[in-house]
């Protein structure tokens, strides 16, 4: 892609609207643009980021046997009706009329949905464990959108569905989503903690908030230090070894301001192992057993012929915010510095050629390399703008590639003045670029 070709609206300075760095950043070199209060459009450099993060979190998903489906954006008010959230879901929920008069509304969330899809086929406990998700936009009428597309109004999010036939086997769907979601997040590059959340009026309960560390994110947290240095690595998809994940991560005090008790955080966690700060939700995973089930009916056939009401619980991410999530973590606002993790870069190297009217070599040299890189999967933006060198390489700096190429005077012969953003500069031919680069593409992940 040639900058002078992209649709990529950079603007001079930061836009004054925008509170936090995120923000600032997206609306800066035009990853959205505002349709209304808490509506965007994603343009494409944008978009290109949140497919990349959409992908990895599907890939995940698939490696513990969640099964895509994609439900729709418009629902029923009948099932809402059922399960009694109609009416306690409140402001929030977008609600239509169609032209038959019928109340419709655009889903905040598809535990109805999901559960009606489920009742309506699944009979037997012989067909459980289900597990069901999709990656779809919802809405919801927050009362202060704000931040972006942090907390938007329409915002795209995974969500995911267990159906088991008790708690015991509802717990081992659980864990495997705690496991999956460390594995996602690490593969975005982010250190997710998942923090005990309040569970809400039904006993028993049991939820995980995944929160990255951020000072403008809106959970304030109490932790144990120590949680920090835990991760899933080496963990099998055995209902054993995911159990002990859990009780690993749980042996630290870890919660969100719901949660919150001075009393126990100060019995259980030493002075110098205390952190309280602020944090981003990305993920929430849930068990909530049969209150969906029990009230929309959906049981299956036991061993012994009895039935019972499945015993359920829901696992969110939100994509579009951890676009937001990544640069508030990564984003040098002092120097104006993004450096997006490979995995989710929008290219993965910037070509800044140096050109002079009268003397294109560098841009067809620039031409070559991409040619090159290309063939190996490498996707790279070239600056052939005839900006001077600096204001390329400042704008390069705000896109976010990790890598840049520099054609200029010090590149003569096969060799170019290549960079991992943040390091120093090296002189390397194409073959050693294809190589750094594509080892940190193909770099194996823990656990397969
Ligand atoms: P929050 O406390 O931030 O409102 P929530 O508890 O309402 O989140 P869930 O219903 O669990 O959120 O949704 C799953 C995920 O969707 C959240 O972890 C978050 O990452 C994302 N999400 C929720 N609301 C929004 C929003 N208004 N804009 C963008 N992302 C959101
Ligand atoms: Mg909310």
């Amino acid at each position: 892609m040639y900058i002078s070709k992209s649709f990529i609206p950079i603007l001079k300075n930061n836009p004054s609207e925008a509170k936090i760095k995120s923000h600032q950043l997206m609306l800066r070199v035009g990853m959205i643009k505002q349709s209304s209060a808490g509506i965007y459009s994603w343009l494409p450099l944008g978009f290109k980021v949140m497919k990349k993060i959409e992908q990895i979190v599907r890939e995940e998903q698939n490696k513990i046997g969640v099964q895509e489906i994609l439900m729709p954006t418009i629902q029923s008010s009948e099932i809402w009706k059922e399960s009694g959230r109609y009416e306690d879901y409140g402001e929030e929920m977008l609600r239509i009329k169609d032209r038959q008069g019928r109340e419709m509304l655009y889903g905040p969330t598809n535990e109805e949905l999901v559960t009606e899809i489920f009742r309506a086929s699944v009979k037997s406990y012989k067909s459980l464990p289900q597990l069901l998700y999709h990656i779809q936009w919802k809405f919801r009428d927050e009362i202060r959108p704000r931040f972006g597309i942090m907390r938007g109004r329409e915002f795209y999010m995974k969500d995911a569905y267990s159906f088991d036939i008790n708690d015991e086997e509802a717990f081992f769907s659980y864990n495997k989503f705690f496991l999956s979601y460390l594995k996602t997040f690490k593969r975005l590059d982010l250190t997710a903690i998942p923090m005990a959340a309040d569970t809400g009026p039904i006993g028993g309960n049991l939820s995980h908030e995944f929160i990255i560390l951020a000072e403008t994110g809106e959970s304030k947290i109490f932790t144990d230090k120590r949680i920090f240095d835990l991760s899933g690595e080496g963990t099998s998809l055995e209902k054993d070894s995911l159990n002990s994940l859990r009780k690993k991560y749980e042996q630290y005090y870890a919660v969100t301001d719901e949660k919150f008790n001075k009393v126990e955080f100060e019995q259980q966690v030493s002075e110098e192992n205390r952190l309280i700060t602020k944090g981003i939700e990305v993920g929430h995973i849930f068990y909530f057993g049969d209150k969906y089930s029990k009230p929309m009916n959906a049981s299956v056939d036991l061993p012994g012929g009895k039935k019972d009401f499945v015993k359920m619980g829901s696992y969110g991410i939100g994509v579009s915010r951890l676009v937001g999530a990544i640069i508030e973590a990564k984003f040098d606002d002092k120097n104006e510095i993004m450096k997006w993790p490979l995995s989710v870069a929008p290219y993965d190297v910037a070509i800044i050629p140096m050109i002079n009217k009268n003397d294109i070599t560098s841009l067809e040299k620039a031409n070559n390399l991409m040619a090159e890189l290309n063939k190996h999967n490498i996707d790279v933006i070239i600056d052939d703008t005839d900006e001077n060198l600096s204001s390329k390489i400042k704008k390069m700096n705000l896109i976010g590639s990790p890598y840049q190429i520099i054609i200029g005077k010090k590149s003569d012969g096969n060799l170019f003045e290549f960079k991992e953003v943040g390091e120093e500069a090296k002189n390397l031919s194409v073959s050693e670029i294809i190589k750094i680069i594509s080892e940190e593409k193909n770099k194996n992940w823990f656990l397969n």
